[in-house]
């Protein structure tokens, strides 16, 4: 029996109605939406989503973070392909967010709770990231669950948290692009000696790959919570793909983000994830330099529009796929004195972020400019495997689903 067609193939219902969007822009950028809404206020809850009932299947989370301002992305024309992804799905341009640092506020997204870092910056989340939530609650297996970070070390704290019954026997598969697709490990890897036989200097080299890899390893007693020995013979040899012709050529301003997505698309296509979460940071360069933030920005929306390609190009992954797209938060209104842009005034600018959503169960073509949370992204994400994150944490999306 065929599928029924789904809206968003429908041509007149893909126009986004990009006047709301800017009217919404406006009103956030003048402090005008929802006068006094303090940050945190309790979300609607909706009814409780049937996992069943959902299409979707599989969820990509793309932090598109360092920093990033609605108006030098949806309300510039520096994102075309995000903008391709709002006009067939959801844009929320009042996300409020809170500035505890970069890596603060990216951990609240990934743990759907308004996380405190302060000098902790190179502590795990507190509580049970969504990789570990969907690990335990849902049952996926460590090879559906992905993380593509930028690389810096900060960001191996996202695959799991110290949360009591969670850790590192759920975390995700984590790849951190800069930190294995450079020239040094390309060498060691596949240059002259690398990986040719079995011998102990191949192992040394594979001892190497997996150290940086830092996924969850089989267990010795063969348990159920690590990769399996198949699974981990094909991550290896992904990675030696990418070393000989993919990521590691990557190169330039923004590389490490565009690595990171260059790999999250080809492990999408290789290894089907449930949930595979993306980190960028590369765009706070605009501390010292606007233009090359505005660069950077535009480089991760190219790239963010082959990883959409690639997801609408495989009839498959089309139709069981949503994406979710934020940063972590925005960026001052005014310039600092180089004429970068800092984060830490506290403006509309900085604390309202927008979530761009798309996907086989999320309505087509609207702007919401009602205010939701980034700690709200994680549960949604979570209803749509039909489990919960956790008390503290933020609120299934309201008016998101179709
Ligand atoms: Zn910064």
């Amino acid at each position: 029996m065929a599928r029924p067609t789904r809206d968003r193939r429908t041509p007149d219902r893909r126009t986004l109605d990009r006047r709301a969007l800017l009217r919404g822009g406006a009103a956030l950028a003048a402090g005008a939406l929802l006068p006094g809404a303090a940050l945190g206020a309790p979300a609607l809850f909706p009814a409780p989503v049937l996992a069943g009932a959902r299409k979707t299947k599989r969820v990509i989370l793309v932090v598109f973070g360092g920093g990033v301002r609605s108006r030098e992305t949806i309300l510039s024309d520096n994102v075309p392909n995000m903008m391709r992804m709002a006009e067939e799905g959801v844009v929320f341009p009042n996300t409020s967010v809170r500035n505890n640092g970069h890596y603060g506020a990216a951990v609240s997204i990934i743990s759907g709770s308004f996380e405190v870092f302060g000098i902790r910056e190179n502590s795990r989340p507190v509580e049970p990231t969504v990789f570990e939530v969907l690990r335990r609650e849902a049952g996926l297996s460590a090879a559906d669950v992905w993380l593509s970070t930028s690389g810096s070390d900060q960001e191996t704290n996202y695959a799991y948290s110290t949360a009591p019954g969670y850790g590192s026997r759920y975390a995700a598969n984590l790849i951190g692009g800069e930190g294995i697709f450079n020239a040094e490990f390309k060498d060691l890897v596949v240059g002259e000696g690398g990986l040719r036989g079995v011998d102990a200097k191949s192992e040394a080299v594979l001892g190497e790959l997996r150290g940086a890899m830092r996924t969850p390893l089989p267990t010795i007693d063969g348990g159920d919570f690590g990769n399996s020995a198949e699974t981990t013979a094909r991550i290896e040899s992904f990675i030696l793909d990418e070393l000989r012709g993919g990521a590691s050529e990557i190169t330039g301003l923004g590389a490490s983000d565009a690595k990171a997505m260059h790999v999250a698309r080809n492990l999408m296509s290789i290894f089907r994830p449930k949930l595979l979460g993306v980190t960028l940071r590369n765009p706070d360069v605009a501390h010292g330099s606007f233009n090359d933030y505005v660069t950077v920005i535009r480089r991760n929306d190219e790239e963010l529009g082959k990883l959409f390609d690639a997801v609408r190009g495989d009839p498959e992954l089309a139709e069981s796929t949503a994406i979710l797209v934020l940063p972590e938060f925005g960026r001052d209104r005014d310039f600092n004195a180089r004429r970068g842009l800092d984060h830490g005034d506290n403006s509309d600018e900085l604390m309202k972020v927008a979530l761009v959503a798309w996907g086989p169960d999320f309505k087509s073509g609207k702007v919401d400019t009602r205010e939701i949370r980034s700690i709200d992204v994680t549960p949604t994400i979570a209803s749509l495997f039909g489990v919960r994150m956790g008390g503290r944490t933020g609120s299934v999306i309201p008016g998101l689903f179709a």
